[in-house]
Parts: structure tokens; C-alpha cells; sequence
């Protein structure tokens, strides 16, 4: 089996999201998905990475992995360049599962469990109110989650103070406007639901601490981000200054990046990307490393329809996870993942359930290749795209057999 195309696929109306599929001589389709600068990482899949995987075995996937990131890393072990190996990955896994015929967890080790705890980011599509809800009804939103089981939410109650100073400064009257959804909630529900705040890395350290103290007597579930993770010891500080977890990050890029803050005790709660870290096989490792630190996982989100699929995947799979990120926004029957793909997740009670079905569990929708909006690319044995001038040339040639061109490998 030998990888013989990858496409990427874009629309117009998901302006931020690039989905990738790879295609096996074998008849199989790999989906994977990155989320932001799309045209950034199209550019690195067709003109940098296709040549390392086409006319290759689909299911080296380590290998393959190694070899983009060998490929990359000069320039960070973050950006565009790992988007595109978190997309490729994950497709890869997909082909993986489809051809052994069992669900990616069941490759990765199996089950630790058949669902996973959710909670619910404000978001908002279409009728849905939800990130306004966060600030203006707290209660009727927290109501209306616990309808549906849910019993925790996550919104970013302190980006509006910070943009106003730049993070460098929160008054103690902008702190007790910040605070009252969640003073009002804890009022009127009590404790039962659970709170947990992102900052979005806008704040300075004395900031940070003033709002998470201020925050603490609400019990949050966590502190995400209140400070960009660009620096431990400001981590362990806020880590040793606060009462709520600290979590890190969807920032953190890679196992290198991660490996720093686990050893030094600047982690609490993990939060890997999938669709940004480097994919299912390095959130798989960053989980580990997380584990012998007996730390839990939370897979971040709310970003495209293929990323829940294989946090879910990870999730079932990885001892260490504590729950996942959702967005009934987006994944509702109303939402816009229905636009995109043929199988959604299942979310009942509160818990998202193993994904069913070979590999990833989903596919795109095939009316998406219809679609007016969409920017379609593909590069194969014949698309001329394999001509490689960068790094590493001398590993591979461009062969021309009766006509027609493919990748050989000189090593
Ligand atoms: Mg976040």
C-alpha cells in the first residue's frame, strides 16, 4: 500500500480551517484537519511534505512523522509547519484504523473508558446565543446546560478587561464587573456546576495573580492561560499564588515544548491541540509524559469537526483524561459540523461516546466537493509539485517511467 495523492480542502464560509485527505493506491481516504492560516499550511502539505510521504506506506506513521518534523524544525517547533503535521497525522491514523478495521483507539492501546466528561465552551452559530448567554443570562445558560446533563462550561471572562490595558493592569472595579456571571451563578445554582476560566496568555504575571485569587473564593475548575506560556517560573509562581489549577496549553507545541513545563511543576492541567501539536501521535506521547507527572488531560477544541473526533479518539484511549472540550454551538443539530461531515459526535448526558466506525469514525460530506466556496488542491505521482529544492533534496529524485513522474528515495 503506497500513498498516492493528498488534497487539501478549503471553504470560503470555515474561512480559518484546512481539511487534508490522503489517498492510498489501495483505494482508502485518511481525513485530517488543522485550523488556522490555511493558505499558510497548504502551501507547506503540497510543496514541502507531500514529497516525504508519497509512494510511501501510509501506516509508517512514526516514520513519517520524524521525517516531516525532521524536515520543519529549523524554523520552531510550532507555526504552519506543525499545523500541516498535525493534519497529515491524523489522516494517517485514519487510513490506519480503516485498514486494520477497528477505531483509532483500538490501535492505540484500546479503551480506558467508553465516554468521556464534556464541557461546553460558549460558542456561537446560528440561532445559538450561547457566548453572549455567558456574560448577559449566566444562569439561563447554565440552566439550559444542565437540561442537556452538562454540568461545566468554560468562557473567557476577562478578554474584554484585558484589551483594554493590554493585560498590564486590572482595577478592582473592571475585577468585580468580570466576576458577577460567575458570582451569579454560584448565587443561584450553587456549586454544582462547574466554572472554568481562559485568559487567552493576555495578561502580565501581577495581573494574573490578582484575577485568579479574586476568583478562587468561585471554586473554578481551572485557570487556563492567564499568562502566555512563554515562561515557567512565571507558572509556577501563578501555580503557587492561586487556589484554581493551572492549565497549559494549546500554545505548547510538541513534546519538547511540553516536556519543560511538566518537569518543572508549571503544569496542573495539560491542554494539548491535537490539530496544532503535532497530532494524534504526539498528544498520544505529551499524555505520557503527562502521566508520569499524574497530571490529566484535557484535549482543547473548538476549533473543526475532525479535531473532536480525534480528541475523542484520545480521550477513550489515554488513563490520564479528565474531560473534553465541546461546543454544543457547533456540534448541535443546528451547529455548522452537520455542514461538514457525514457522522457527528454523539453527546449524551453530558459525556461524548466512543466514536463508532473504522478510523476516525467520520468522513467529509461529499456535497462539500460541490460547494462554490471551496479551494481544492491535490498533488500526486503527476502534478509536478515534487520537484523538492529545500532541505534533505538529495534524499529524493523525481523518476519519469513511461511517462510518468513519481518520488523515489535515494536512501
Ligand atoms: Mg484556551
Amino acid at each position: 500500500m503506497k500513498i498516492k495523492s493528498i488534497e487539501t480542502i478549503q471553504l470560503k464560509e470555515f474561512p480559518l480551517i484546512i481539511w487534508v485527505q490522503i489517498n492510498t493506491d489501495n483505494g482508502f481516504t485518511g481525513l485530517g484537519e488543522t485550523f488556522f492560516a490555511p493558505n499558510a499550511v497548504s502551501e507547506i502539505i503540497h510543496n514541502i511534505l507531500s514529497p516525504l510521504l508519497i509512494n510511501n506506506n501510509p501506516l509508517d506513521i512514526e516514520n513519517h512523522w520524524r521525517n516531516m518534523f525532521e524536515m520543519t524544525n529549523a524554523f520552531g517547533y510550532a507555526g504552519a509547519e506543525a499545523r500541516a503535521i498535525s493534519a497529515i497525522d491524523i489522516a494517517l491514523w485514519d487510513i490506519a484504523g480503516q485498514v486494520a478495521k477497528q477505531p483509532i483507539y483500538n490501535l492505540l492501546g484500546g479503551k480506558c473508558r467508553e465516554k468521556i466528561r464534556t464541557y461546553n465552551t460558549a460558542g456561537q452559530y446560528g440561532e445559538n446565543t450561547d457566548s453572549i448567554d455567558a456574560i448577559l443570562s449566566p444562569v439561563k445558560l447554565a440552566n439550559s446546560l444542565m437540561d442537556e446533563g452538562i454540568n461545566a462550561m468554560k468562557w473567557a471572562y476577562t478578554d474584554h478587561f484585558a484589551d483594554q490595558t493590554r493585560g498590564n493592569y486590572i482595577s478592582d472595579e473592571d475585577l468585580n464587573l468580570l466576576v458577577k456571571p460567575i458570582k451569579k451563578i454560584r448565587k443561584e445554582i450553587g456549586y454544582n456546576f462547574e466554572i472554568a476560566n481562559d485568559g487567552h496568555g493576555r495578561w502580565n504575571l501581577s495581573s494574573a495573580i490578582k484575577i485568579g485569587k479574586a476568583l478562587d473564593q468561585y471554586n473554578i475548575l481551572w485557570q487556563e492561560e492567564l499568562i502566555k506560556p512563554v515562561n515557567i517560573e512565571n507558572h509556577i509562581k501563578l501555580a503557587d499564588e492561586i487556589e484554581s489549577p493551572v492549565c497549559v496549553s494549546e500554545r505548547l507545541i510538541s513534546k519538547y515544548q511540553f516536556r519543560d513545563y511538566l518537569k518543572n511543576g508549571a503544569i496542573e492541567i495539560v491542554m494539548p491541540d491535537l490539530i496544532w501539536t503535532g497530532g494524534i501521535t504526539e498528544t498520544k506521547k505529551i499524555s505520557t509524559l503527562a502521566e508520569t507527572e499524574q497530571l490529566p488531560v484535557a484535549p482543547h477544541d473548538m476549533t473543526g469537526p475532525v479535531n473532536i473526533f480525534a480528541c475523542a479518539h484520545i480521550s477513550m484511549n489515554i488513563p490520564n483524561a479528565l474531560i473534553m472540550e465541546t461546543c454544543r454551538a457547533f456540534y448541535n443539530q443546528n451547529g455548522w459540523y452537520n455542514k461538514i461531515i457525514d457522522q457527528n459526535i454523539e453527546v449524551k448526558d453530558g459525556y461524548l461516546l466512543a466514536p463508532k466506525g473504522f478510523g476516525l469514525g467520520t468522513r467529509l460530506k461529499k456535497d462539500i466537493f460541490n460547494r462554490d466556496d471551496i479551494i481544492y488542491k491535490i498533488t500526486d505521482f503527476n502534478s509536478g509539485h515534487l520537484h523538492w529544492g529545500g532541505f534533505k533534496s538529495n534524499l529524493f529524485e523525481v523518476v519519469t517511467k513511461n511517462g510518468k513522474k513519481s518520488v523515489k528515495r535515494k536512501l
